[in-house]
């Protein structure tokens, strides 16, 4: 999401902050990935979420995700400080992306 009161027309990487912790992960070079319509989530966020959803299978409810703008009957979860849910799908595919990602070296959680 973007920093309240930024500037459009001149984004800076400040600006730019996670949706679901709210820590400027962009201009702290922390592994970050992006969703619809300018919504991030950072590294740490995803690692928690994947966790709760894909390895614990949390039964959690389903809410409007804020990477892909949709409410699906997939469980969601739910950020950390600020307003936002992140639902079972997008958790997935953005795990699977940021794993690839020869720019990070963010891993896929494990099953413990
Ligand atoms: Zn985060
Ligand atoms: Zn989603």
């Amino acid at each position: 999401m973007h920093r309240e009161g930024m500037n459009p027309d001149d984004v800076q990487p400040e600006d730019i902050l996670c949706d679901f912790c709210g820590d400027p992960a962009w201009s702290a070079g922390t592994a970050c990935i992006e969703g619809h319509q300018g919504s991030l989530i950072c590294g740490s966020c995803l690692t928690i979420a994947y966790r709760s959803l894909v390895l614990e299978r949390q039964d959690l409810p389903s809410a409007p995700c804020r990477l892909c703008l949709e409410t699906r009957d997939d469980p969601a979860w739910k950020g950390i400080c600020v307003e936002g849910s992140a639902c079972r799908r997008c958790i997935k595919q953005a795990a699977g992306a940021l794993h690839k990602s020869k720019d990070w070296d963010w891993v896929k959680p494990l099953d413990s």
